[in-house]
């Protein structure tokens, strides 16, 4: 049986892996909020066990989730674990927890405000952990482009679609336009269903998932799909192009997923015969082609589940699941598929010292980082959800 420690190899550490690991700031791409409260300190020998008497004192009262992206340090305190579907089905099937902790990233959180009852209560220990895909996509911009497609006459033909990852604001957008939401699962679904209620979707906000799925599982040409740019006029687009498009997909990707290239599958292969290509469908077009399964995150842990011992695996997501991957199966040559670092950076702003204080202060009576979805964004948002539930 090989040996784990042998067979992963951490990616190189540059620079920016201090900012990725949230050692570091960016004021340029972060949403700049500070902590209200006094973080304990990183060094706090004591963490561990301070984040374990909090959540012993508060008992069946708070409901931790933790999205498969987080670190190991905050994993660890996690009720459950999934990807952000899953992670909302779970805070909507605990009515009795009064407060619901979500180590994850903003919309997710929102997503969770919404499928919880009003008495409860969704906490995000980091305000600042938000999702630079969801933040590509702003409900102005997004509106600007619907009315233009009103002007040209096609709105009545166009279905919208937003992937789970998109604001709450967005998703109400959807609901009130007789859009559905989607998750990497079920896109395909989701698709085939827009597509029998009318003859073009508006595909929000990763372009990816949108035109991996349309080409690679529907049989659409990359011809029939265009790229909406909100930062030009109509979208850098022409009334005939728009017209002409099967799939109108928002120029929106995550900034994780889209550095995978084409190049580290080349590499991968040729360093190590006969390896498995497997990557997330928020990755780019040619780097879905190249690899040999393309899945979303439940898909990837259950397909290495599934792997026979002493098969060799590429990975192409973020690195805190790999790594533990890697190590849940030391049979198994789990790697990652990049050479450097590729952390969700606003996904790790959530650490145990931010875990520690949230605890302490449900502890203490106060609640902090509520995240609240107000009723008509919540209402219009949850025509979308509940019509992804409906899916056939
Ligand atoms: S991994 Fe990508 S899509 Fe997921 S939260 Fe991070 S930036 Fe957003």
């Amino acid at each position: 049986m090989a040996d784990v420690t042998s067979t992963w190899t951490e990616p190189s550490n540059t620079p920016l892996a201090l900012l990725l690991l949230g050692k570091g700031t960016d004021p340029a791409s972060e949403r700049g909020v500070d902590c209200p409260g006094d973080l304990p300190a990183p060094s706090d020998p004591d963490l561990v066990a301070r984040a374990t008497a909090a959540k012993a004192a508060l008992g069946d009262r708070v409901f931790v989730l933790g999205h498969h992206y987080q670190r190991d340090e905050v994993i660890r305190f996690a009720d459950v674990t999934g990807d952000s579907f899953k992670l909302a089905q779970q805070a909507a099937a605990r009515p009795d927890a009064e407060f619901i902790v979500f180590c994850g990233v903003h919309f997710m959180a929102e997503s969770a405000d919404i499928l919880t009852k009003p008495s409860q209560r969704v906490i995000l220990p980091d305000l600042a952990a938000g999702c630079s895909m969801a933040d590509m996509a702003v409900l102005g911009q997004v509106e600007t482009a619907w009315e233009h497609f009103q002007d040209l006459g096609i709105a009545g033909d166009i279905v919208p679609v937003t992937y789970m990852n998109s604001s709450a604001d967005i998703k109400g957008f959807v609901g009130r336009n007789s859009g559905v939401v989607c998750t990497s699962s079920n896109a395909k679904r989701a698709l085939t269903w827009s597509f029998e209620q009318g003859s073009k979707v508006f595909f929000l906000p990763d372009q990816h998932l949108g035109r991996n799925t349309a080409v690679l599982e529907m049989g659409f040409d990359l011809d029939d799909c265009v790229l909406y740019d909100p930062h030009k006029p109509h979208g850098g687009l022409t009334d005939e192009e728009l017209r002409n498009a099967k799939m109108i997909l928002w120029r929106g990707h995550c900034s994780v997923h889209g550095r995978f290239t084409i190049d580290s599958v080349r590499e991968v292969r040729e360093r190590v015969p006969g390896v498995n290509v497997l990557v997330h469908p928020e990755c780019r077009h040619d780097v879905v082609r190249a690899a040999d399964y393309v899945g979303s995150t439940e898909y990837i842990i259950k397909a290495l589940d599934a792997a026979p011992a002493g098969s060799a695996w590429a990975v192409g997501t973020e690195l805190n699941l790999v790594r533990r991957l890697a190590l849940a199966h030391p049979d198994k040559q789990v790697m990652f598929l990049d050479r450097t670092v590729c952390y969700c950076s606003t996904m790790n702003r959530i650490d145990l010292p931010h875990l520690v204080w949230t605890l302490e202060e449900l502890v203490a009576g106060r609640v902090p980082n509520v995240i609240t979805v107000d009723e008509k964004t919540a209402r219009e948002a949850r025509v979308a959800l509940d019509q992804m539930l409906a899916l056939p």
